[in-house]
């Protein structure tokens, strides 16, 4: 049985230290079941107003400070790590760590693993705390092991987004220590290597190939529809961590002068219902979190596609040099 440690007592003690009277929380969808009953403790041992901010939110890159400026003096975000990036009211991070047990995962691990002895292991901010579990165990049982930081992220964390932790490492495989497939495909088309899942949850052991295979398929066919577009839309996200408006500009630049019409459009959550509107636009560049254009694709009608797969449809970059779009969040203030 999991359990994700909420840190209430320091929840209670920060908020007290910092004297507010409004406060404001927001969760990951996985862990917005627990948000009344945190909202109500709070209220009950601090005497605050809490206000729980009911919008997705996927990553740190989504603070909720500037929707809820004028409402709260404060925000508890909950299960992601600080990224560098400036807030506008005083923003605590709690992690949620996992206390999930993975020894017998780990175990199972090694089937997957038997032709690589160099090893590098990934994972989310959740299991963070386990990682040196596991990389104990497989130097126990003769792997090397890698395990590598980042100016954006923690030793061995990734994002949807961000693998700077993995950057040039000497590794022949990647063991990804979590459930689902979102990162570990993240890994896989960022260092085009073997990346194998170890799910805790579900104690299963997978390898991501097949899936990550269908993706590249279908990234296939979206880049050779999007050669018929010319006329565009370059979407641009209101959200903090996922703003780039100088990379929207260039992209807008690049396709004008390609003879090419392209238009930017600034939203906040992009999804294909916001997108209906445009009946001019035959397709659109996401310069705001990358995994929009791979991980959703199917559910637009037109090519939704990333700024370096616009690169191939452009003929300025090769299909085998297809290069996952990553934000590299400690660059964004940099001039
Ligand atoms: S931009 Fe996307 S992948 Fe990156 S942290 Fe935000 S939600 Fe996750």
């Amino acid at each position: 049985m999991s359990n994700y440690n909420m840190e209430m007592d320091n929840v209670i003690k920060q908020i007290k230290r910092y004297n507010a009277k409004n406060v404001g929380l927001q969760f990951p969808e996985g862990l917005k079941t627990k948000s009344i009953k945190i909202a109500n403790e709070i209220e009950t041992k601090t005497r605050t107003n809490v206000i729980i901010s009911g919008d997705p939110c996927f990553g740190a890159c989504d603070v909720a400070d500037s929707k809820m400026m004028d409402m709260v003096d404060l925000i508890v975000h909950y299960g992601h790590t600080p990224l560098p990036l400036k807030y506008k009211i005083p923003v605590i991070f709690v992690e949620a760590y996992s206390n999930i047990k993975i020894a017998k995962v780990l175990k199972q691990s090694l089937n997957l693993m038997n032709n690589y002895s160099k090893i590098a292991i990934a994972t989310t901010t959740q299991h963070i705390r386990l990682l040196n579990e596991a990389k104990d165990f497989l130097e126990d049982n003769g792997k090397e092991v890698f395990l590598n930081s980042s100016k954006s992220t923690l030793k061995g964390q990734v994002l949807g987004c961000n693998f700077s932790s993995i950057k040039n490492l000497d590794a022949e495989a990647y063991l990804f220590i979590g459930s689902g497939r979102f990162h570990p495909l993240g890994i896989h088309l960022f260092t085009k290597s073997p990346v194998i899942i170890a799910n805790p949850y579900t104690s299963e052991v997978t390898d991501i190939k097949d899936f990550a295979d269908e993706i590249l398929r279908i990234r296939f066919a979206r880049i050779i529809k999007a050669k018929e577009v010319n006329v565009w839309g370059i979407l641009i996200s209101s959200k903090e961590g996922q703003y780039r408006f100088n990379l929207a500009k260039e992209i807008k630049k690049t396709l004008e002068d390609e003879g090419k019409k392209a238009y930017l459009i600034l939203v906040e959550n992009i999804n294909p219902d916001i997108l209906l509107p445009y009946l001019d636009i035959e397709g659109f560049i996401v310069s705001a979190c990358p995994r929009i254009a791979i991980d959703d694709s199917l559910m637009y009608k037109k090519p939704i596609i990333t700024p370096q797969e616009l690169e191939i449809v452009l003929d300025k970059r090769k299909w085998d040099d297809y290069q996952l779009d990553e934000i590299l969040f400690h660059e964004k203030y940099e001039i």
